[in-house]
């Protein structure tokens, strides 16, 4: 069985702050608030949250399944 990772480090696009941030095991996160900017992250277009998109590993769903949010 496969580990999931529920440890992530985001990168903020706007000014490169990183923070390692635990994401929710089973949903994703669309928001991200950068605490050194206050930038309100949203993911990328194709992405289903700001993990997939800024982060160092992809949200829990997807590393279970490969995919998540859109089929619910
Ligand atoms: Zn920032």
């Amino acid at each position: 069985m496969a580990e999931i990772i529920l440890q992530s480090r985001i990168t903020c696009p706007i000014c490169g702050h990183e923070k390692t941030e635990t994401m929710p095991g089973d949903a994703c996160q669309y928001f991200y608030e950068c605490e050194a900017c206050h930038e309100l992250l949203k993911p990328k277009a194709g992405d289903c949250c700001v993990f997939c998109s800024f982060g160092t590993v992809p949200c829990p769903p997807i590393q279970k399944d490969g995919q998540c949010c859109g089929s619910d």
